[in-house]
């Protein structure tokens, strides 16, 4: 038995566990990371993801390459069984205060062989394929790890400052920390039918469809390129074998398309849940991703909140790493990430339900009735929940613009917060226990102050405001209260 050691151990190299070794790789920390596979999963998963998500992206350098695989997306409509619209969720090309468009539509694969690459030449980085986790035990101030090497057939332990789990539904380092979960009660049976055209066919609708049906409520999504994606809802006790047969299949897209048009690229039946773990966290470990909470597919938000997860994380971590265990930070991401979460996985079950035509078009508090009697919804943005900074701050846990700079050597004003806390003013401090940064000489970032109508400002690395002020005269106050927290 070998024994290594390493700053961070992430168990899974699904979309969750490699956003968090890109994003852990901008610091000088040691990180390794264990795969129980050889291979990337290639079941269908995710096709969606939001202008958030391609804002971390940007952050870890693979927007460029990554953007020739997406599309962006149109939006959703929900209509009943004679294609009457019931709700409307239109995604307008419009460039949002996170930088990118609104909704953009991708194959899950080509993501994840992206952000694996993207890792490859950093030294620091270390991936064991073929690698599964065993069993972890905390050992004081270190986490020992036990691991199967499926290559040699033997068993290896890593020692860790810290361990997080991205090991996906049936996440063993959730065992370790607790079985407990919140379970919101939608459980449901669908098959899931990925198709690749062999010519254009225009009729096909270029939005996502979502048919609310009592009998048979079914979605239908326009991917990247020739790629089509049809998702049935299925009955509990219906024999799977049955229903991936070829014949079934071709019988149940009839009303749409034929054999002559596409082929079966990939098929599978999965049930959908909808649970959070009750706890993320204990002591040194921690999870992320499905591991941490699980949410049927119809708002394309499950992928996007893991990597919602490690990005609040990363650097909590890394500070940890550098400057010492820190205690209340590290307690903060638990807090912070499950009432976000939440949000998102409400608004998709009563997606769920108006799919399966039992609830109300009522599916969240964006939901607009138009003049004409329409209906419109817009996509929510839960802020964060309670942990880091003051909850009276009406500014505190909401995410900071993304801001393009014209005359500057960086073009845009994330990359100035990536790593570490900073503190933005309109006037000169004197103080050494943060990265300071005067905004007159941005003009595009004294626009947002004017709007905001704030004298100072303190970021986190994940983009989000951690305090907000407006008398300047209390500036070291402000400073040392806003920082408490990270002792
Ligand atoms: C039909 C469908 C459609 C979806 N559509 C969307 C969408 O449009 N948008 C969206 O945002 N999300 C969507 N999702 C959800 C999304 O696919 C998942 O949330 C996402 O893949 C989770 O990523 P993860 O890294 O947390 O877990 P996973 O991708 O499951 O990765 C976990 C990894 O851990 C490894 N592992 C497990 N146990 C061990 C162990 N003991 N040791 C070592 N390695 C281990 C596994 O092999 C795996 O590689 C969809 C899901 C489904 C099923």
């Amino acid at each position: 038995m070998h024994n290594t050691k390493c700053n961070v151990l992430i168990v899974g190299f699904g979309p969750t566990g490699s956003v968090l070794a890109n994003l852990l790789s901008k610091y000088n920390i040691t990180i390794h990371i264990l795969e129980k596979e050889n291979e990337i999963y290639n079941l269908p998963r995710a096709v969606h993801f939001d202008d958030e998500i391609m804002r971390t992206f940007k952050s870890i350098g693979i927007f460029k390459k990554f953007l020739k695989k997406t599309i962006i997306n149109k939006g959703t409509k929900f209509v009943d069984e004679f294609d009457n619209l019931i709700l409307d969720w239109p995604r307008p090309k419009k460039i949002t205060e996170n930088g990118f468009y609104p909704s953009y539509r991708f194959h899950q694969p080509d993501l994840e062989k992206i952000l694996r690459k993207n890792l490859i030449k950093n030294k620091k980085v270390k991936i064991s394929y073929n690698s599964e986790l065993l069993e972890i035990s905390e050992k004081g101030d270190f986490i020992s790890a036990k691991y199967l090497d499926k290559v040699s057939n033997s068993f290896q332990i890593i020692n860790a400052d810290y361990v997080v789990g991205c090991d996906g539904a049936n996440s063993l380092v959730k065992e370790y920390i607790s079985q407990e979960v919140i379970d919101f009660g939608f459980q449901e049976k669908w098959a899931v039918i990925d198709l690749i055209m062999k010519q254009n066919k225009n009729n096909l609708p270029d939005r996502t469809i979502q048919y609310c049906s009592k009998k048979t409520p079914a979605t239908y999504c326009r991917n990247v390129g020739r790629r089509r994606r049809w998702e049935f809802s299925l009955d509990k006790n219906s024999v799977d074998k049955e229903i991936l047969n070829d014949d079934k299949i071709w019988h149940f897209l009839s009303k749409w398309i034929t054999p002559e048009d596409a082929i079966i690229e990939r098929k599978t039946i999965y049930t959908f849940k909808s649970l959070i773990a009750k706890k993320w966290r204990k002591g040194r470990v921690f999870i992320a991703g499905d591991a941490a909470h699980l949410s049927p597919p119809f708002m394309g938000q499950g992928m996007c909140s893991g990597i919602r997860d490690v990005s609040n994380l990363f650097w909590k971590i890394a500070y940890s790493c550098n400057f010492g265990h820190k205690e209340k930070l590290l307690n903060t991401y638990e807090s912070e990430r499950l009432k976000n979460v939440k949000e998102y996985i409400i608004t998709t079950i009563n997606m769920g339900r108006l799919l399966n035509s039992i609830g109300e078009t009522n599916v969240s508090n964006t939901v607009k009735e138009e003049k004409d009697g329409s209906k419109k919804m817009t996509s929510i943005k839960p802020p964060l929940g309670p942990g880091l900074g003051n909850n009276k701050d009406k500014l505190r846990g909401k995410i900071f613009p993304y801001i393009n700079l014209q005359n500057s050597n960086v073009s845009n004003f994330d990359s100035e917060f990536e790593t570490e806390l900073v503190l933005l003013s309109k006037q000169n401090v004197d103080n050494k226990k943060i990265k300071h940064i005067n905004v007159n000489k941005y003009e595009e970032v004294m626009k947002v102050f004017n709007r905001l109508n704030i004298s100072a400002l303190i970021l986190r690395p994940d983009r989000f405001i951690l305090s907000s002020l407006n008398d300047n005269s209390k500036i070291n106050d402000f400073i040392e209260k806003s920082t408490l927290q990270f002792g």
